[in-house]
């Protein structure tokens, strides 16, 4: 079976392979189509795309975006984005920044508590996220571990808690429309209880990522049944954050080609 995966991130966000290495490991599994998709940026997939061209891989432009709504948060995948779009650069550039700062603020609150820290090399400046001050926490022995580290310093109302900048989810789709792209509402198997889907589903959403590693096959069936009724396309991918650390999951989720031929049909009228 042709299959796709349209859900993969690279070293530009949380993984651990480089744009090039993912496109080599999706070409070796005899994958047809991919798309990456990091969490709020667009740095890797130019270099993506020339892999997969030169790879013979079919190659949509993606990314993911980290949205709130309702107090709780979202996912959206942007598929066949225009990466060059002004409002959404200008968007991610300011998530950016806003990152930057908040990780400082992290590291300031906790060092004036008397837990000065040192980051692990390779975390990037604006990249630096709860997860690579945890680590440091844990390093620096203030932690047993990761999880430990958030319940004690990271989690609201502890001392080193700084909030987080983030977009609505209805901007957040907005955005990816206004780069000509198609919104899709991101593994609704983790954590959306049906009734907040529901709500969630009256976004103008173009589609639901029903194929996902962390789904069930009953899950996968819900989301398909759900997109058919409502006249949704379909998505799914493996989230694959790389081969370090047991993450490898690409090649686990096979997104039939037929749902990637509806997607293409989709963005026709844009282009
Ligand atoms: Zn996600
Ligand atoms: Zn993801």
């Amino acid at each position: 079976m042709r299959y796709a995966d349209l859900h993969l991130h690279t070293t530009f966000s949380d993984g651990t392979d480089t744009p090039e290495r993912v496109v080599d490991r999706a070409a070796a599994l005899g994958i047809a189509a991919i798309a990456i998709t990091d969490h709020d940026t667009v740095g890797g997939v130019a270099l993506a795309q020339a892999a997969a061209q030169r790879a013979g891989i079919a190659f949509l432009t993606g990314v993911e975006l980290s949205a709130k709504f309702d107090n709780g948060d979202v996912h959206v995948i942007g598929l066949g984005i225009d990466i060059a779009s002004p409002p959404l650069g200008g968007a991610l550039a300011h998530l950016h920044d806003a990152r930057a700062k908040r990780s400082a603020r992290m590291l300031e609150r906790l060092a004036a508590r008397g837990m000065p820290l040192e980051l692990e090399a390779g975390a990037r400046e604006g990249v630096v996220g709860r997860m690579h001050v945890a680590r440091a926490l844990v390093t620096a022995g203030h932690a047993k571990t990761v999880q430990q580290a958030f319940d004690k310093f990271l989690k609201p109302g502890k001392p080193g808690y700084v909030g987080q900048t983030k977009l609505d989810c209805n901007e957040a789709i907005e955005l990816i429309h206004a780069a000509r792209g198609l919104a899709f509402l991101a593994h609704p198997g983790l954590g959306a209880p049906r009734r907040k889907l529901l709500t969630l589903l009256g976004l103008p959403f173009d589609g639901i990522e029903c194929y996902h590693s962390k789904h069930s096959p009953g899950q996968t069936d819900q989301f398909l049944q759900l997109a058919r009724d409502r006249g949704l396309l379909v998505t799914g991918g493996s989230d694959c954050h790389g081969e370090a650390k047991g993450r490898a999951e690409m090649g686990r989720v096979r997104l039939p080609i037929e749902h990637v031929e509806r997607l293409l049909e989709g963005m026709t009228p844009h282009r």
